[in-house]
């Protein structure tokens, strides 16, 4: 396979440039983006194993924040529950009176980070 990039490999005018990426399943109601990025998980650790070394992958979960009755994050979550991808969602204690509401996504192995979601 000949690969031709008018910029050569790893150029900075490319999208997909850069030292980092992060991969994530909260895609709103679009659940085939969810199984894709659930699947290649899997993938992206299997790799960094065999990688040995400096591991590609670290995992650290993420915080996402959201408006209780924000419709994206709603179906987020639906999704997340019905592909069995583990999260957790609960209401900041704030003293914001429009029900200022935390969501967080998990890693598949489950570990939360309840702290952050706090
Ligand atoms: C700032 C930024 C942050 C992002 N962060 C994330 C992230 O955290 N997680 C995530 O999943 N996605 C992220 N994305 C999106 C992701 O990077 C892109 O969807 C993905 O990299 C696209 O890959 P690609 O191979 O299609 O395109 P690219 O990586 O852009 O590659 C296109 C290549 O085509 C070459 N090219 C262009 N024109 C020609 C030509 N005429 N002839 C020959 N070669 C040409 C370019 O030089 C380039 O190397 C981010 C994008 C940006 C811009």
């Amino acid at each position: 396979m000949a690969l031709v990039d008018a910029y050569g490999p790893a150029t900075s005018r490319a999208s997909s440039g850069g030292e980092t990426r992060v991969t994530r399943m909260g895609y709103g109601p679009d659940e085939v983006y969810t199984r894709w990025s659930w699947k290649s998980l899997e993938q992206w650790k299997a790799l960094s194993a065999r990688a040995g070394g400096v591991p590609l992958f670290q995992e650290t979960g993420v915080l996402w924040m959201a408006h209780e009755e924000d419709p994206r994050s709603r179906a987020t979550l639906e999704v997340l529950a019905r592909v069995g991808v583990p999260t957790s969602a609960s209401t900041a204690p704030s003293s914001r009176s429009d029900g200022g509401r935390s969501i967080s996504a998990t890693s598949p192995g489950g570990s939360t980070s309840p702290a952050a979601a706090r």
